[in-house]
C-alpha cells in the first residue's frame, strides 16, 4: 500500500463512479434550493486505497487502449537494447533504430564495440546526436562489460547500473525488455503523466518510480511503462493533451489543462515520430 496522501483533487461531474450527483428535487419536494446558496462541499483527500483503485483502473483502461504497447527500440540481444538505450538519449527512436542495424553488423559483441575505431563508431551513431559523447560511453561501456562480467550484459539492477551511461532508467528498460524482469521506467513522458494523473507528486524519477510501484501489481510495471509512453507520445502531450480524446479523463485530476472539445482534441491525437 502507499504511504503518501496525494493532494485532494475534484472530480469532474459526470463521473458517475466517483461522485453521487446532488438530488434535484429536497426533501420536501420543493425545487432545490439556487446553487449559489447551497455550501460547498470541500472534496474530502483521497485515501490511499482510493488511490490505489483509480490507479489501478487508469492503468487497466489505457492498457486496453494501447493493446500493442511495446519498446519501440530494435533489438534481438540484450546488447543490442543496452546500446540502442543508451543511443536514445535525446534522440528519437526512430534515428536511434535508423543507425543500430549498421552499428550491430559492425560491433556485434562488448569486446568489439570495446576496440572500436572512434571516428568509424562516431561516423555510424552521429545522426543520433552527442555523437562524440554516445561514442565514448559505448566504448567505455564494452570494455567494462568484456572486464566485468564476462562480455555479456548483467540481468541485476544493482549490476546494470555501475556500467558507464546506464541508469536506472536505461536498467530498468534493458531489465524489463531483454530479461523478462519486471520494471518501471521513469523517462519524461511517464514523470509527466503520473504527475498529472495524481498518482504522485515528486519529481524525482526514482521516488516517482517507487511511487508507481507502491501502486500497481509488479507483474504489470514493465507494460504500464510502454503502455503510459505510447499515451504521453500520442494524446497526453507535453504542450496540448488532447483531454477531450482522453480514455481515462474521468479518473484524471488534470483534465482540462488541454483540448476538451472532443472533435479538436480528436484532431491533437498523434502517431508521433518516436
Ligand atoms: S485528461 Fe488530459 S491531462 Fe489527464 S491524462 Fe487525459 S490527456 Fe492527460
Amino acid at each position: 500500500m502507499p504511504q503518501q496522501r496525494v493532494a485532494t483533487y475534484d472530480v469532474r461531474v459526470g463521473d458517475a463512479d466517483a461522485h453521487a450527483m446532488p438530488d434535484p428535487v429536497s426533501d420536501d419536494g420543493s425545487a432545490p434550493a439556487p446553487q449559489a446558496a447551497v455550501a460547498r462541499r470541500e472534496p474530502s483527500p483521497e485515501t490511499p486505497l482510493a488511490l490505489t483503485r483509480r490507479a489501478r483502473r487508469m492503468a487497466r483502461v489505457l492498457t486496453q487502449r494501447y493493446p500493442d504497447a511495446h519498446c519501440e527500440l530494435d533489438f534481438t540481444t540484450p546488447l543490442e537494447l543496452l546500446v540502442a538505450t543508451v543511443l536514445s538519449a535525446q534522440t528519437t527512436d526512430v534515428s536511434v533504430n535508423r543507425v543500430t542495424p549498421a552499428l550491430f553488423a559492425r560491433y556485434p559483441d562488448a569486446a568489439d564495440l570495446a576496440g572500436a575505431d572512434r571516428a568509424e563508431l562516431e561516423e555510424l551513431i552521429r545522426p543520433t546526436g552527442f555523437f562524440r559523447a554516445k561514442s565514448e560511453t559505448l566504448t567505455r561501456l564494452g570494455a567494462a562489460l568484456v572486464e566485468r562480467f564476462d562480455g555479456q550484459v548483467p540481468g541485476r539492477l544493482d549490476d546494470l547500473v555501475t556500467l558507464p551511461g546506464v541508469g536506472r532508467k536505461t536498467a530498468n528498460v534493458v531489465l524489463g525488455n531483454a530479461f523478462g524482469v519486471p520494471g518501471i521506467t521513469v523517462d519524461t513522458h511517464v514523470g509527466r503523466l503520473v504527475r498529472r494523473f495524481g498518482w504522485t507528486s515528486q519529481t524525482d524519477p526514482v521516488k516517482v518510480e517507487h511511487a508507481i510501484g507502491d501502486l500497481i501489481p509488479r507483474r504489470d510495471w514493465t507494460q504500464l511503462s510502454h503502455v503510459l509512453i505510447f499515451h504521453g507520445r500520442r494524446t497526453c502531450h507535453a504542450r496540448r493533451p488532447a483531454c477531450g480524446a482522453c480514455p481515462v479523463s474521468r479518473w484524471c485530476p488534470s483534465y482540462g489543462i488541454g483540448e476538451t472539445d472532443p472533435q479538436a482534441a480528436a484532431r491533437l491525437v498523434k502517431e508521433p515520430a518516436r
